[in-house]
């Protein structure tokens, strides 16, 4: 099933590459699992279901890829382990649309983690090769690097191999953290999840639509103070979440989610008792 957002002349469409689980206690860290539970579907191992929704931003006939699916990168025993589910995965995804590999101008990135840049490789028997290699991969020059030299905490949330056959798309074009991807396209530091992670903002015609990545990976995750325990710096999640949350509030921006099950986008609403709610739309 696809959908599709207009803000101003972009047209996103949501794109599922799959979906996986992950443990709910990593996914909250510290809050307890009495308080998060009910706000989501728990299985038999604590682990919860998530989505690995992919966006494809269509400008007049410019096709921008926003982030990287799962895919097989982690191969078979890892599709096991996390419950991969694809059928067909991004490609299908995107030939429902009518969009073949080579129609995709730029591949963005808010990070590198295995379940953002997956579907972006495919394994050639002996390592990774681009899925598309006629595109131009635009990355945060700071994530791409803090990729590559993780520290030992964070290391199991990339896949070398695979992030380093990136570079064998048409472009890879390393930018700053807070750079213009494209006219009304742009990156926004966070930090918290990864010390690089970006949002990516789309605007035009007074509207604007923010992509969370992992700093709110669910509805469930609107909450300043409900971060993962994956992230490198905790503090600095909720530091970034209290003041952004307050602002898509206030400015009723559309939000776009990565990992929730069942919204690809909604608005961050405040409710009357001064807490930060989801409004699916
Ligand atoms: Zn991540």
């Amino acid at each position: 099933m696809t959908a599709t957002l207009s803000i101003g002349r972009f047209r996103i469409h949501a794109m599922n590459d799959g979906h996986f689980r992950l443990d709910g206690g990593a996914m909250f860290g510290i809050v307890p699992k009495s308080q998060w539970a009910s706000r989501v579907h728990v299985d038999e191992e604590n682990r919860i279901p998530l989505a690995l929704r992919c966006f494809l931003i269509e400008d007049g006939d410019r096709r921008i890829l926003l982030e990287g699916g799962m895919g097989e990168v982690l191969g078979a025993a890892g599709a096991k382990h996390f419950a991969l589910e694809r059928s067909g995965g991004l490609e299908a995804r995107l030939a429902e649309l009518g969009v073949a590999p080579g129609d995709i101008d730029a591949v963005v990135l808010t990070h590198l983690h295995w379940d953002h840049m997956g579907a972006l490789v495919q394994p050639d028997g002996r390592g990774f090769r681009p899925q598309f290699p006629d595109s131009e991969l635009i990355v945060p020059e700071s994530a791409w690097k803090e990729a590559l030299a993780p520290s030992r905490r964070a290391a199991p949330s990339y896949v070398r191999s695979a992030v380093e056959s990136l570079r064998g798309m048409s472009e890879v074009t390393l930018v700053a953290d807070d750079a213009k991807i494209a006219p009304g396209l742009s990156f926004a530091w966070t930090g918290g999840h990864t010390h690089h992670h970006v949002l990516v903002r789309i605007e035009d015609a007074q509207e604007t639509a923010v992509f969370w990545a992992d700093l709110i990976p669910t509805a469930a995750h609107v909450h300043p103070r409900w971060v993962m325990a994956y992230d490198v710096d905790p503090i600095r999640s909720v530091e970034a979440k209290e003041d952004l949350v307050a602002q898509s509030a206030a400015a009723g921006w559309w939000a776009l989610l990565y990992h929730d099950p069942d919204h690809a986008w909604g608005r961050i609403v405040q409710t009357e008792s001064g807490r930060y709610g989801f409004e699916a739309s």
